[in-house]
């Protein structure tokens, strides 16, 4: 379906009506039973960012399998401790991006500069750099930027983007409490999944902005980001909802937006994850927030 960005105010009303009836939270805003009774149906292709990942065509697949041979399983998690991935036996990008004194996010930002160490910046309008709070407690991290984002310069602003600002304002925050990034920050052509030099080139600004932001939460939206962080070529079904430990950071995948919006049926499965996020971080849903 053609991208059709919502224009008027009760065309704004409605999509917000709708995406909070896909989550199931109609009955706190106006009174109908209906929403109650939805489930969430399974997601009827196997969840991926933006499009379903194919294991053998993970980004990080070839890194993964060549630096952690041990990573095959991710430790359950307990109650007690959040479950750590297995130790690579070489350093992780985050480590070979080196941690930086007195990191800051211009810093980072003027290190890239314009950036041409990988083939994305060839047809790249736009870097898209990250936007949001620096102190932000949360942290959403997406794929690469979609054509959208390389012509303004910022994530997230597509139609992906605005179901990502319903997300967060169903969350009752608002998109300039929270920072947005992406894995890589050129678009990739055609919207295609960044390739793994592309990541590995891409990741270490990436790491180097989660250590300037120290945020109490971080969001990995989609396949990309999780198995980035993570280090994994494993499938998002295994991990996604569960509290995962990324260098001390707390760290949770849920589902692309992008995925979303060809599954609707899933976002039932993504507001579990927000709730969870929510909880972390003591945000409660405002009851009367959409009257
Ligand atoms: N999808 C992403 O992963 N990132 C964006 O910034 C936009 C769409």
């Amino acid at each position: 379906m053609p991208d059709r960005p919502d224009t008027t105010l009760p065309e704004k009303l409605n999509a917000r009506l709708r995406f909070y009836e896909d989550l199931g939270l109609g009955p706190f805003y106006r009174d109908r039973a209906i929403a109650s009774q939805r489930i969430a149906a399974p997601p009827s292709e196997a969840p991926g960012t933006p499009a379903p990942v194919n294991e053998e065509e993970s980004p990080l697949r070839k890194a993964a399998l060549k630096v952690t041979p041990a990573l095959k399983t991710i430790v359950p998690e307990t109650a007690t401790r959040l479950p750590v991935l297995p130790t690579a036996t070489v350093p992780s990008l985050f480590e070979a991006a080196g941690k930086v004194s007195d990191d800051t996010l211009l810093k980072i930002r003027e290190d890239l500069g314009e950036c041409t160490r990988c083939k994305l910046h060839k047809t790249r309008n736009k870097i898209v750099f990250g936007d949001g709070s620096p102190k932000a407690d949360l942290v959403f991290i997406g794929e690469g930027p979609g054509a959208d984002e390389d012509a303004q310069g910022l994530p997230f602003v597509g139609r992906a983007g605005k179901l990502l600002t319903q997300m967060i304002e169903a969350m009752s925050l608002e998109r300039s409490d929270v920072y947005i990034c992406n894995v890589v920050k050129c678009r990739p052509p055609g919207n295609r999944q960044p390739e793994s030099d592309e990541v590995e080139k891409c990741a270490p600004f990436l790491f180097r902005q989660l250590d300037v932001l120290k945020p109490k939460v971080i969001v990995c939206l989609g396949a990309t980001a999780a198995q980035t962080l993570l280090q994994t070529n494993r499938s998002i079904s295994h991990f996604r909802g569960q509290w995962l430990d990324f260098r001390g950071y707390k760290m949770l995948a849920t589902y692309h937006p992008a995925y979303l919006l060809r599954n609707p049926g899933a976002k039932g499965e993504v507001w579990k994850d927000l709730q969870k996020v929510m909880a972390e971080l003591g945000l409660e849903v405002k009851k009367n927030k959409a009257k």
